[in-house]
């Protein structure tokens, strides 16, 4: 590992996010209430996570069930790059249990006698650190025997901590700006149509193709990209546009929830309800019959888990960009040409909620194979792979040290096959490593970049108006 990411003590308790003003949480109790809060009462997090260690099956079932066994320890990437137990899935389940005893029958009587702040103080902020640290990655959960899922732990901790008014800032304002625009970036509608008509200018330029558009209008089909790819990835929404034109696709963009991400899956299934549920809406207000999710690691989570069983409950379909791609492919009504491309060596990397939680590790496979000429795996692939490290709510640059540590994981991965370019379909992959990738080169003196598959495929697409190739 890099020099600059190692951290030598295996000490990371003075890492943490900035926390959210209570103005801001209140805001979010606002939209959506938070029963642990209600009453005369002040939120109580030791009394909350006894509560939801009881009514929470599978964290019940988690804390309950592990036998400390340790097997979770060498595939977690916070604990491999930190040394810190605390940072692993035993350290933070630890945490929990010592919460429980804190206040069980003796814990309370203990607490009474011997000063209930002084001792909730420092058991709260561990739990806070540390359960701010994990990734939600869910390699935890693939390697244990019994299947335990610390990730869903870190989800219920973490909602109850923001029911008691401890949350990353980070979080709770892209979830309080998600909630209240339609997007996690706050993009107003007419940034959102500009950027599309630049980038329809774009692919004029490039492809020599007028790509037909629609934004909030009726169509068969409502797609929902991250809503970075209207900022940060833009190469990945011109890969949108010029193969739905290609394909004959009749969608529209919607300004109204211009957002796949889903940040309520990393503090609690409440919000992430809300910000599902309005996906639903347009979808209806809009007549569309199919939804189709764009690149997005815990975005599709989040829809194929919980929105399309809701969509489909209103006789509307939802997928993911790459079923609609695969399906022009086989019924060939696109065209690609992987020389386009070039003769980079490109490195798949499955973002972790595709692979671990969302069923997509084929499907980019099948299409990558016909964009590019030289790709290969990574040695930790599939359901084995590395986290960004900027998954579970993590992307912001006061954890920046954390996240370059993480980082190092799949970096040394990239290197280890002679990677040039890292391909990996994820808003917040992305994010990440447009971030960590010029520390992460500058100290290993490589080059690597990074891009998403649309984007690939966007260079790949021979528009139809093109001459026919030679025989
Ligand atoms: S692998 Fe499973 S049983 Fe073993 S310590 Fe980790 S969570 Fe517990
Ligand atoms: S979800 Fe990932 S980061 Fe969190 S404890 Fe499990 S393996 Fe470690």
């Amino acid at each position: 590992m890099a020099e600059a990411t190692q951290f030598p003590y295996g000490d990371t308790s003075s890492v943490k996010p900035f926390w959210a003003k209570p103005e801001l949480l209140a805001k979010l109790k606002d939209k959506v209430p938070a029963p642990r809060s209600t009453g005369n009462l002040p939120c109580d997090v030791l009394a909350g996570i006894r509560v939801e260690a009881a009514l929470n099956r599978n964290v019940k079932l988690t804390l309950d069930a592990c036998v400390r066994c340790g097997a979770c320890l060498n595939a977690c990437p916070t604990y491999l790059t930190t040394g810190d137990i605390h940072n692993s899935p035993v350290g933070r389940a630890d945490l929990v249990r010592r919460a429980l005893r804190a206040d069980s029958f003796w814990g309370r009587l203990f607490r009474t006698r011997n000063g209930v702040q002084a001792q909730d103080e420092a058991t709260v902020q561990r739990l806070s650190t540390y359960y701010y640290q994990c990734l939600e990655c869910r390699r935890c959960g693939e390697i244990c025997p019994f299947g335990l899922d610390q990730a869903d732990v870190t989800r219920s901790v973490r909602s109850v901590l923001m029911d008691c008014g401890i949350a990353s800032r980070y979080v709770a304002t892209v979830i309080e700006t998600s909630e209240r625009t339609g997007n996690n970036l706050g993009l107003p509608p007419p940034a959102i149509k500009n950027t599309i008509e630049f980038c329809r200018d774009e692919i004029r330029e490039e492809k020599g193709v007028d790509v037909r558009v629609k934004v909030d209008e009726p169509a068969y089909a409502m797609l929902v990209p991250p809503s970075a790819d209207f900022f940060l990835n833009l190469e990945t929404l011109k890969g949108y546009m010029l193969f739905f034109h290609e394909a004959g696709i009749d969608y529209t963009f919607t300004t109204e929830h211009a957002e796949l991400g889903n940040f309520g899956l990393f503090v609690g299934e409440k919000h992430m309800a809300a910000v599902g549920d309005h996906i639903v809406q347009v979808a209806k207000k809009l007549g569309v019959e199919l939804v189709i999710a764009g690149e997005c690691g815990h975005g599709w989570r989040a829809f194929k888990q919980y929105v399309v069983p809701r969509l489909r409950a209103e006789g509307i379909e939802g997928v993911h960009v790459f079923h609609a791609v695969i399906d022009a492919i086989r019924r060939r009504t696109v065209r690609l040409d992987p020389a386009q491309n070039g003769d980079a060596r490109y490195v798949y990397q499955d973002p972790c909620n595709y692979a671990r939680a969302g069923d997509l590790v084929d499907e980019p496979r099948f299409i990558l194979e016909r964009v590019v000429r030289d790709h290969r795996e990574s040695p930790h692939s599939r359901e084995a792979t590395w986290c960004c490290g900027g998954g579970g709510g993590l992307l912001t640059d006061e954890l920046m040290p954390l996240r370059l540590a993480y980082a190092q994981l799949w970096f040394d991965d990239a290197r280890s096959v002679g990677g040039e370019q890292v391909v990996r379909p994820c808003a917040i992959c992305k994010a990440q490593l447009n971030a960590t990738l010029p520390k992460l080169n500058k100290v290993g003196k490589t080059q690597l970049r990074y891009s998403g598959l649309m984007d690939l495929v966007y260079k790949a697409l021979v528009p139809s108006s093109a001459p026919p190739a030679k025989a």
